[in-house]
């Protein structure tokens, strides 16, 4: 059973201007592609390929003899994730459900805000800002690398991606520029409350 790699949810421009079509063919085209190959190549004729990616991730996250086959499959799990966590003519204030819990667990969309963009420009090299549901509130967390909330039997909500991967070619060194960006013009809050119901 091959890990496939999902369409993106939207067109390769849809997040323009703060995410380019360029960014998107190598992110997407290139980066989230090569770990689905990756994976797929590590698992082949092994116990693992008869696996869901999400017990991939499970069942290697603590295995030091497959920590590349676990750091393939949690990027492949964590790309999906980032890419519908995103949208076109998304971010800012969110309504529905994910409004009420941020209220009450942020104090306000703008503690949120604040918090978020902290979280984010605060990993140290590579990694992924995430927001997460924990013992029915909702609080914020980095992970470096390929590790991922799901790892950690975390629920996650929404992520960004700080890889410089993901902003490089837009923003150069401009991490902060990225995450404001994606705070105030992408965030799929849509997919925050699916998330929550889920
Ligand atoms: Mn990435």
């Amino acid at each position: 059973m091959a890990i496939i790699l999902p369409l993106l949810p939207f067109e390769n421009n849809a997040l323009e201007p703060y995410i380019s079509s360029l960014t998107l063919e190598y992110h997407y085209g290139k980066h989230h592609t090569a770990y689905v190959h990756n994976t797929n190549n590590l698992i082949k004729e092994t116990e693992l390929d008869a696996l869901s990616l999400e017990e991939i991730i499970l069942l290697t996250a603590n295995d030091l003899t497959k920590t590349s086959v676990f750091n393939n499959a949690a990027q492949v799990w964590n790309h999906t994730f980032y890419w519908n966590s995103l949208k076109a003519n998304g971010g800012g204030a969110p309504s529905g459900v994910i409004a009420s819990l941020i209220d009450t667990d942020f104090g306000s969309y703008e503690n949120f805000a604040k918090s978020f963009k902290e979280v984010a420009l605060g990993q140290f090299g590579s990694g992924w800002a995430w927001l997460i549901l924990k013992n029915g509130k909702l609080s914020m967390s980095k992970t470096s690398n390929a590790d991922t909330p799901i790892a950690h039997g975390v629920k996650p909500i929404l992520c960004i991606d700080i890889w410089e991967h993901a902003y490089y070619l837009d923003y150069k060194n401009g991490r902060a520029e990225y995450i404001d960006n994606i705070i105030n013009h992408l965030i799929n809050w849509d997919f925050a409350n699916k998330n929550l119901e889920g």
